[in-house]
């Protein structure tokens, strides 16, 4: 899978320079102009990185990756602060930046930089304890829900459902197997049972329950979770 990063950079020359060199490494690449643009990209989308310049219009970078952190998105933020800013460098990382680099930097430093990131990312992705979907993270060891950082209150079987949705996203999963998987039982007799905790979940996570964007309905066949559907 082509790893996804968000530039949020204002000046245009680096931008470029940037977004050429990381799509020539493979990236898929997202960017923003400004900080307010950055923030909203930052919540609406999920990325395995985010690279932040630190002045920008509108909204600087400490602010944006403040707002990042207070949405409850984990994504690891590398920071871009000009020269001499050690202040920055220490505010950067008390907000919730992971890393930060000087600039000018070489551009083969800050590659290496996002590699370690995202590859301590996926590492940990392996045993998951956190998933994260838009304003949505689902802590699994803590057995919390959050929604823009404000606890979801869920029973046990809804958590198991959306625990198992998430695990497996992008997948129609039958009534049948959502039963068999997360209630134990394996007759069919109960199916509205789903149906019933599918809607209690959209109720409480969905931005609009009535259109559901994260768990949708397959006619005839079941559900799916979507993955990176903007709530
Ligand atoms: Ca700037």
């Amino acid at each position: 899978m082509t790893e996804r990063i968000l530039l949020v950079e204002d000046e245009e020359d680096l931008r470029m320079t940037l977004s050429d060199r990381l799509k020539a490494e493979g990236y898929a690449l997202e960017t923003a102009v400004d900080g307010e643009d950055g923030l909203r990209k930052a919540v609406e989308e999920a990325y395995d990185l985010i690279i932040l310049d630190v002045m920008l219009p509108k909204k600087n970078g400490f602010d944006v990756c403040r707002d990042i952190r207070k949405a409850g998105i984990v994504t690891p933020i590398v920071m871009l602060t000009a020269r001499g800013q050690l202040v920055d460098k220490v505010l950067g990382l008390k907000i919730g930046a992971d890393d930060y680099l000087t600039k000018p930097f070489e551009v083969l430093e800050l590659l290496a930089r996002i590699e370690a990131h995202i590859r301590r990312g996926a590492t940990s992705a392996k045993d998951a304890e956190v998933l994260q979907f838009g304003p949505i993270r689902i802590d699994l060891k803590g057995t919390t829900v959050f929604r823009n950082s404000k606890a979801v209150p869920l029973s046990a079987r809804e958590f198991r459902l959306l625990r198992y949705f998430a695990q497996n996203p992008g997948t129609t999963l039958s009534r049948e197997v959502l039963l068999k998987e997360v209630w134990g039982y394996s007759e069919d007799t109960f199916t509205r049972t789903v149906d019933v905790h599918v809607g209690s979940l959209r109720q409480k996570l969905e931005k609009d329950p009535k259109q559901p964007a994260m768990i949708i309905t397959v006619p005839g066949l079941g559900y799916k979770f979507v993955l990176n559907a903007v709530l």
